[in-house]
């Protein structure tokens, strides 16, 4: 790297941007990070770091961290529309069967560790949105809503499956999102169904509603998920999507009204499209995109956030390894992670049939296969695979330029 540090701009202060800035801090870049939301967004589900995902945190120096926030869940049961539970399963039975240090966190809670672990290194501006990107050979013009406009070398897109990085520099979003036929959401709700770290959930065709225990014991998040083809809303306009959301549940049975009645207040209410983001390529010039942003697996992977925080190492030990040069380290970023995206991708197909199954015969097929799993031989093959996947890929070890960097500064 020549003498003046690298500036890079990232958009998006989840979980594929902090990670990205932590690693390239480490490395002796100038980073800069704007997220959209006033301050660090939090909410959404329970989430796994698993395989390499874990390796990255540990990396990191922030498992520990991380296993503190862990939510320490014991199993999930499936129940009718009377609550009798007709098949459970306890996390037990799966015991051994992941890397050592994989662990169930919130969403929220990781995000708030990547931040608090990158807060003092790296500018963030919250509140704020790139509005417009121009290239030249020296770097990349940046204006902003709201901030004044800024030159960088590099510009990183780490916002999400509606990326805004990626519609203003590759174009609009339909032409890379597949959706894969379902909704989900999720919101906090007292511990209303007094669950102790354990998750019930209720299905109906193509649909389902759950519930479970956060880390705090008063507190749950309530879960739901539903089959439909792509509905015409806007991702921006929250209490549209809480209607969507009630309209389809109107006339569940169950414990789905209480749990509905705290829709209204939900601060951290999240609704999407489990849909992929298929591209040819994640970089263009001077910018590139990591997470969800480039390669969505869909929650129903399981695997969105190994993804990101495995794509934010490598994309960052790339441009260290190149020294800043985007034209060697983009393509291979792109070689690295390429497998890992392939094996989340395709593991998300299939199953949307076993979450939300379209009728009633394969609700009851499902819940057999639950109780039967346990006695299995080969249990730990059927749950053990998204641990699998999630280590399709080695890490490289980027050590040697963490050590460079350290030199020079
Ligand atoms: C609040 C929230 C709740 C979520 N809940 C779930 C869930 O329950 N289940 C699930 O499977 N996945 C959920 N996700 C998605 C999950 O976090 C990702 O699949 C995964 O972790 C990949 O993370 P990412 O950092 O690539 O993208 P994301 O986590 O989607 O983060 C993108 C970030 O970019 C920001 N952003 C968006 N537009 C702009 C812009 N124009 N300028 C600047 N910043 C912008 C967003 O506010 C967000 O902080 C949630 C994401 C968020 C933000």
């Amino acid at each position: 790297m020549s003498n003046r540090p690298v500036s890079v701009l990232i958009s998006g202060a989840s979980i594929a941007g902090p990670t990205l800035a932590f690693w390239l801090n480490r490395y002796g870049f100038a980073v800069t990070v704007v997220e959209r939301a006033p301050a660090l967004r939090d909410g959404g589900q329970a989430i796994d770091v698993l395989g390499a995902g874990t390796e990255v945190v540990r990396k990191m120096g922030l498992l520990g961290r991380v296993h503190e926030f862990s939510t320490g869940k014991r199993g999930t049961s499936y129940v009718d529309a009377r609550g009798r539970r007709r098949a459970s399963i306890s996390s037990e039975v799966f015991n051994g069967v992941g890397a050592e240090g994989d662990c169930e966190i919130q969403r929220g809670d990781l995000a708030r560790a990547l931040y608090e672990a990158t807060r003092d290194d790296v500018g963030y501006l919250f509140g704020d949105s790139i509005v417009s990107l121009s290239e030249d050979e020296t770097g990349v013009r940046v204006t902003f809503a709201r901030a004044e406009p800024r030159t960088f070398d590099l510009v990183i897109g780490a916002d999400g499956v509606h990326s805004n990085t990626r519609r203003l520099v590759f174009g609009p979003e339909s032409n890379y999102l597949r959706h894969m036929g379902y909704y989900i959401s999720i919101f906090s709700t007292p511990n209303l169904l007094e669950l102790d770290h354990w998750e019930l959930d209720y299905n109906i065709p193509g649909k389902i509603a759950g519930s479970y225990s956060a880390r705090e014991k008063d507190r749950a998040k309530a879960i739901f998920a539903f089959e439909s083809a792509e509905i015409d809303y806007d991702y921006r306009d929250v209490e549209q999507q809480k209607r969507i959301l009630a309209d389809t549940f109107a006339d569940a049975g169950w414990e789905v009204p209480r749990l509905l009645a705290h829709l209204p207040a939900a601060t951290d209410f999240y609704f999407d499209a489990m849909a992929q983001i298929r591209m040819d390529d994640w970089s263009k010039g001077r910018v590139a995109l990591v997470g969800d942003a480039g390669y969505c697996a869909a929650p129903l992977s399981g695997q969105g956030t190994n993804l990101s925080l495995v794509g934010a190492y490598i994309l960052a030990g790339e441009l260290a390894a190149a020294d800043g040069d985007h034209t060697i380290a983009f393509p291979r970023y792109r070689r690295e992670l390429l497998p890992l995206v392939e094996a989340c991708q395709s593991f998300a197909e299939g199953v949307g049939k076993w979450y939300a199954p379209p009728t009633n015969a394969m609700i009851r097929l499902r819940n057999l296969n639950v109780r039967l799993l346990p006695y299995l031989p080969w249990r730990t093959l059927i749950g053990g695979a998204p641990q699998k996947v999630a280590r399709t890929i080695q890490l490289p070890d980027y050590r040697t330029h963490e050590t460079r960097a350290a030199r020079k500064s």
